[in-house]
């Protein structure tokens, strides 16, 4: 595989399109539009720039990864040369099947199509194409360029061909993929949400305040960061999704989401993109401040 499309240059997407570029292919990063694909391409010129003061690529390796990416607003046109792309448009359920419907009839016979959705089933994209064995789950983790996780996900009807070159090209980019199956949540957010969740109602039952749970594990755990500003961090809004995909996908109570959750994320308290969750982010998310709500 050498040419790569990457649908969505958003938080997610312009990360992996920034990774797959550095280590030498040619990409194109597709957006709905021009000013969506100037933000992508300005963060990822950021954390080049980030880099190389850090020094872990040179100014040479920043200048041959910007001349990998192009972009387009083209769909149509903008996948026509690939060989693998990766979806990382918004988290919805229609779009998604909708992107991957256009994809099957603009891409190559023998692309493969991965999507880096967090929780959506691989399976049920695939249905939306005639190519069911070329479609996989390439879920990256954020900061792209800095994660060494790939889960791949593997459909229904995924075939080893497939799973096979998605690992070998995860392995070239320097990344550590792991192969699993298509159940809810897959490993990592099936494994990560529910001790989150179980944060919140750790909270919420007045067991301990926010930073006594955040401490707990941090210092108990070496977690780098506690699960409730985790949570900020991630949207407590995307937390609550995926907990109620694992809700609906599993039907065992043991999913479902804490009612402090539900409640917040209807108060529109998201945590760091809304400036409030469990911390106060008024000064940014570098200095969190537990929120006026939770202080005792
Ligand atoms: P985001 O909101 O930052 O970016 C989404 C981008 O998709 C936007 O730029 C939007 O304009 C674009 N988009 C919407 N419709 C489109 C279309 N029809 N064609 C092309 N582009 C379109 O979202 P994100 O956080 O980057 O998440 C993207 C995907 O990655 C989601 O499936 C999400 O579940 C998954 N994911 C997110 C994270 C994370 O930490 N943010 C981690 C792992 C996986």
């Amino acid at each position: 595989m050498k040419n790569i499309a990457v649908i969505g240059s958003g938080t997610m997407g312009n990360g992996i399109a920034h990774t797959f570029a550095q280590f030498g292919y040619p990409v194109v990063l597709i957006d709905i539009n021009e000013e969506a694909l100037d933000r992508g391409l300005a963060t990822i010129v950021k954390n080049l720039d980030r880099q190389v003061s850090k020094g872990t690529i040179t100014a040479e390796d920043k200048a041959n990864t910007l001349q990998n990416i192009s972009k387009s607003t083209l769909m149509r046109t903008g996948v026509a040369e690939a060989d693998l792309i990766v979806e990382a448009a918004t988290e919805n359920l229609d779009l998604k099947l909708k992107i991957f419907t256009d994809l099957d009839a603009y891409a190559k016979a023998g692309t493969i199509l991965a999507s880096n959705t967090s929780s959506i089933s691989i399976t049920q994209i695939a249905a939306a194409t005639n190519r069911g064995e070329k479609v996989i789950g390439m879920h990256f983790m954020n900061p792209v360029p800095v994660m060494k996780l790939v889960e791949v996900i593997r459909g229904y009807a995924t075939s080893d061909e497939t799973t096979a070159a998605v690992m070998e090209i995860s392995s070239a980019l320097g990344k550590s993929p792991v192969e699993v199956n298509d159940y809810p949540g897959f490993v990592a957010n099936r494994i990560l949400m529910p001790m989150i969740n179980e944060a919140i109602f750790t909270l919420f039952e007045g067991v301990a305040g926010v930073h006594e749970i955040d401490t707990v594990m941090k210092l108990g755990m070496a977690h780098p960061m506690g699960p409730l500003q985790l949570a900020d961090f991630i949207g407590l809004d995307v937390c609550l999704a995926i907990m109620n995909v694992l809700h609906d996908g599993f039907g065992n109570p043991k999913y479902a989401p804490c009612p402090l959750l539900v409640n917040m994320v209807m108060a529109g308290k998201k945590g760091v993109k809304s400036g409030e969750g469990f911390y106060d982010y008024a000064n940014g998310p570098k200095d969190a401040k537990v929120a006026a709500k939770f202080r005792v």
